[in-house]
């Protein structure tokens, strides 16, 4: 039987219940057994076997019924016909994008947190989650080397946490009748979601200044420092940078320390997008890289990313939670009945969301089985991955590196002497399809510097040296291949 549908099966079939759990009454007792099934379906679940979908094309049943059917029916369906239809970014080789390695904790954390569904807005709807969201929300504050005053909360993802992070330092910066003057400081590298996030706030492309990059796609301090002097002597207001901790497509780190050097000596917000990148400060071997980020205003933290968690899991931590609420707190009379005397602000008085799920519990579940120290381990090994796979390039006739393994991501192509750009470029991007084709391994594509490239980005903790050495090995051999083929 293929996996999801044992899975499903295993979540849905009456006899998968423990014995004398069924027939008891008990609440108790009904919610362990079920808490028992889900733990035994997400094992059924299993490894993936391919990174690709395993199927392609629409699913059947699109329709609404007039009239319902079995839940059993329905679910195995949903398993068997709809989720094998999606790439599995938690494959080990699943390399494209930013893979999501989600622990099992996390998944049974998720589906626990759906089963009872809290409303999470509000401390006296939800004092058990929102005690355990302030607390994960200080843990990453600490983490990162916020002080006392931090603050934050969870929310869908890094996107949703660079516009409420653009809200805040518009708010905390600009007066609202001098918005038009404001001007913000990206790079060409910046994460198209903060570019998103500007639009919605109300900026034109005319207040966005693009900071050049350095020879390692960093943003250049110095240049910033000019951009900034020659705004101000324009009679602008600068208000923001945007600094990014891990890059999407390299996976560079902006120097944060002199990033916020300018921004302290012209009172600027320093928002770090570390939505990517963050998780990089539980590894000792490694936090070094982010230093200055403790002099951000603002960060912003994926745990689906790089914290193995399911999605719709990110986090805002802001250096002064004040900020987000006055940034985001409107008053109402109806929403009143949430507040309980003597507690923190509630979560729907600091961002977008008034009815929100708890996101921390999963990362909760998975932080108390894993513990921190575990957890620091496995995001090393995604920078020893990526070390992995550029040792193999460099070791590969006719491939070279283009970015050097950086946070987990290395960007290499092919490099034959025997052919033109053009035609390594086509080969470099046809090597990565055969691949993804066979099975084997997702492997990005991408530009840099206006060249066709490979990108791998490796996060998941069960991939090994050899995986990595595999992959880079069969991608040397699928070029190979269809040079052969062409020059038949
Ligand atoms: C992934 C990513 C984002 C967007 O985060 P989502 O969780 O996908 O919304 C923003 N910035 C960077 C650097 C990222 O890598």
């Amino acid at each position: 039987m293929d996996q999801p549908r044992a899975a499903a099966e295993a979540a849905v079939e009456p006899d998968s219940e423990p014995a004398g759990a069924a027939a008891s009454d008990d609440g108790a007792a009904r919610q362990a057994a079920a808490i028992d099934a889900l733990a035994r379906a997400i094992e059924a679940l299993g490894a993936p076997l391919s990174p690709a979908p395993a199927v392609r094309g629409a699913p059947p049943a699109l329709r609404v019924p007039e009239r319902g059917r079995p839940l059993a029916e329905a679910a195995a369906e949903l398993a068997r016909e709809v989720l094998p239809r999606a790439a599995r970014s938690d494959h080990p080789r699943f390399f494209a994008f930013i893979p999501s390695p989600a622990s099992a904790a996390s998944r049974l954390g998720d589906a626990l947190t759906a089963a009872f569904n809290p409303q999470a807005g509000a401390w006296r709807q939800a004092e058990g989650p929102a005690a355990i969201e302030a607390a994960l929300i200080r843990w990453m504050a600490n983490a990162a080397g916020f002080p006392e005053s931090a603050g934050g909360l969870f929310m869908g993802g890094g996107s949703a946490a660079n516009l409420t992070a653009v809200v805040a330092a518009r708010d905390a910066k600009l007066h609202p009748e001098k918005r038009m003057d404001g001007t913000v400081y990206v790079s060409a590298e910046t994460h198209s979601s903060v570019l998103r996030a500007l639009a919605v706030a109300g900026f034109l492309p005319g207040q966005i200044r693009r900071v050049a990059l350095d020879e390692a796609f960093r943003m250049d301090a110095d240049d910033l420092a000019r951009l900034v002097e020659a705004d101000l002597a324009a009679g602008r207001r600068p208000f923001l940078v945007v600094a990014t901790a891990g890059t999407t497509n390299v996976g560079a780190v902006d120097p944060l320390d002199r990033i916020a050097a300018v921004c302290a000596r012209r009172g600027l917000w320093l928002h770090v997008d570390g939505a990517f990148g963050a998780s990089a400060l539980l590894s000792p071997a490694r936090r070094a890289l982010l230093k200055g980020v403790e002099f951000a205003d603002s960060l912003s933290w994926d745990a689906h990313k790089w914290l193995f968690q399911t999605y719709g899991c990110g986090a805002l931590i802001v250096r002064d939670q004040r900020r987000l609420e006055q940034a985001f707190r409107v008053e109402t009379d109806y929403l009143r009945d949430g507040d309980l005397p003597g507690a923190a602000p509630n979560f729907w008085d600091l961002g977008l969301e008034t009815s929100r799920p708890a996101r921390a519990l999963k990362l909760w579940l998975t932080l108390q089985t894993m513990g921190s120290e575990a957890a620091g381990a496995a995001v090393e090994h995604g920078f020893r991955l990526a070390e992995w796979a550029e040792d193999e390039i460099r070791r590969t006739p006719g491939w070279r590196l283009v970015t050097p393994a950086s946070m987990a991501i290395v960007t290499f192509r092919m490099d034959d002497v025997a052919c033109s750009a053009e035609q390594a470029d086509a080969l470099t991007l046809e090597a990565g399809r055969r691949l993804e084709r066979s099975g084997f391994a997702f492997v990005g594509a991408t530009r840099v510097e206006g060249r066709a490239a490979l990108r791998i980005c490796a996060l998941h903790p069960d991939a090994t040296e050899q995986d990595m050495r595999e992959t880079v090995r069969r991608l040397a051999a699928e070029a190979r291949a269809s040079q052969r083929e062409l020059a038949r």
